[in-house]
């Protein structure tokens, strides 16, 4: 059994659409986090069982399921749309896990909704398995985010360019409350309305906060926190816009992101994002904009207007310190240099620098710091020998490195085997790799392969969501 609570479904009339998902033809679960389900404290043979998985492929709605879709706006590349919304999913429900944490329950790819536009409300198997590799990856790295619970083949076909196999994920966020959720109000004047999302926002997420500019610069710390943590790892979350940032700092929305091979700050691999807006190094500066659109959305619920706007300025502002220090605590770990400060700065930024003009493999390198073999991955050793020697100077420490630097990341190219194998009905592949990346630490002979960069023949350019 699971028991909801719906909170978000309390909430005055205009912020979703009471929407069943759409029944599928022949639901077969593909994949199924135990250990997620037991942290939710819901029973996992029960969610294995025929009750379970109909509820995991839309098929049958659990008492106490309210199942809803969500209404957002958002800046997709830049550019407002004041109306996006769930239009391939829903929200089934809040589970409160049994520590008190709540969770949204949300299948993806669950059909059409009044917010889908143009779109045929599925998703397709890979998208679906990217999903959840790369989010089940973050959270063993300890990244907020988003969650997979389950996957499941619906048996039926989705059209993308070409015929491909139908799929849902099942994901649990702490909420799917975004920035173009304030957004949405905002651009319809509906104060009323803003002020509850804001009071539901901070009973939910920031419990400590005294009101709407308290809210906004927890949120702020948050995202800087996030942010720092994605750099750190390589990670390129690909679409930006605001209505796929969450206000509880969660990573949201697994769309054409990816992990780098080769370390450039420019690297891009969404098909969508031909301009580079999203790319590795713009990702902090994006941060801050979005955070700026939802500081505005907040100003009118924030008292005298000349007064509002300048904190919430500052509050925005805030942002770049905030940032500086996780991104310093963050590369420090990863060069075994905790509470390092400032002055390690140049080092970082050194080495950053001589990875990027040859194009070094930014996982290995950082890796293999610990046991030398880092330097079998600069064509031309030189100058990263000379970096070694005054990074060693510092006394780096083994163990802050070996927790901060993973073994393995889900690289592009695992990633597409997997989700090749998957469309030809072979799903070890994917089992494989998941396993592997969510002990991104252990060190075991079976998975050698999954450390290695992908060879030239081997290398995913491009990434489609
Ligand atoms: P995303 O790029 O995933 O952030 O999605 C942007 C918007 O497009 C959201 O409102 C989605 O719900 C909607 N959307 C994406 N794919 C589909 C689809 N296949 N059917 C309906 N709506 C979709
Ligand atoms: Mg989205
Ligand atoms: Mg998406």
């Amino acid at each position: 059994m699971i028991h909801f609570d719906n909170s978000y479904a309390r909430l005055p009339k205009g912020f979703f659409a009471r929407i069943d998902p759409t029944p599928v033809s022949d639901a077969r679960l593909i994949a199924l986090n135990a250990e997620l389900a037991e942290r939710l404290g819901v029973d996992v043979d029960w969610l294995r069982g025929p009750d379970g998985v109909a509820m995991l492929a839309g098929n049958a709605l659990p008492a106490g399921a309210e199942p809803i879709a969500q209404a957002y706006a958002g800046h997709q590349f830049g550019g407002f749309v004041p109306q996006l919304g769930d239009g391939r999913a829903v929200l089934l429900g809040e589970v409160v896990a049994p520590d008190g944490v709540r969770f949204d329950i949300q299948l993806k790819g669950s059909g059409k909704t009044p917010f889908s536009r143009m779109g045929d409300g599925r998703a397709w198997l890979g998208p679906v398995l990217r999903e959840y590799v790369v989010s089940e990856f973050m959270a063993a790295m300890g990244v907020p985010t988003t969650r997979a619970l389950a996957a499941v083949m619906t048996g039926e076909t989705v059209w993308r360019e070409t015929a491909l196999p139908g799929a849902l994920l099942t994901r649990t966020a702490s909420s799917h409350i975004r920035v173009g959720t304030f957004q949405y109000f905002a651009v319809r004047g509906r104060e009323d309305a803003l002020a509850a999302l804001t009071d539901h926002v901070i009973a939910r997420h920031y419990p400590e906060a005294s009101g709407p500019l308290d809210m906004l610069d927890k949120v702020v710390e948050r995202q800087a926190e996030t942010i720092a943590q994605w750099m750190a790892l390589g990670f390129i979350h690909g679409v930006m816009n605001t209505d796929n940032m969450a206000v509880s700092g969660e990573t949201i929305d697994y769309g054409p992101c990816a992990f780098m091979d080769a370390y450039h700050p420019d690297t891009v691999f969404s098909s969508i994002d031909q301009m580079g807006r999203y790319a590795w190094a713009q990702q902090p500066q994006v941060a801050v904009w979005n955070l700026a659109q939802l500081a505005t959305c907040l100003i009118p619920l924030m008292g005298e207007r000349d007064a509002a706007i300048e904190a919430a300025t500052r509050s925005v502002h805030r942002f770049a310190p905030l940032y500086q220090t996780a991104w310093l605590r963050r590369f420090g770990e990863k060069l075994g240099l905790s509470d390092a400060g400032e002055n390690i700065q140049p080092l970082i930024e050194r080495l950053l620098t001589i990875m990027a003009r040859q194009r070094a493999d930014f996982t290995r390198v950082f890796r293999g710091l610990a046991d030398g073999s880092a330097r079998d991955e600069f064509p031309d050793p030189a100058q990263f020998d000379e970096w070694v020697e005054d990074w060693r100077s510092f006394c780096p420490d083994d163990n802050v490195m070996a927790k901060a630097n993973p073994l393995r990341i889900p690289r592009n190219h695992r990633v597409e085997e997997a989700i090749e194998s998957a469309v030809a009905n072979d799903l070890t592949p994917f089992e494989r790799l998941l396993d592997a990346v969510i002990h991104p630490h252990e060190d075991r002979p079976e998975w050698s392969d999954l450390a290695s960069p992908p060879r030239p023949e081997e290398i995913v350019r491009q990434t489609f969501c």
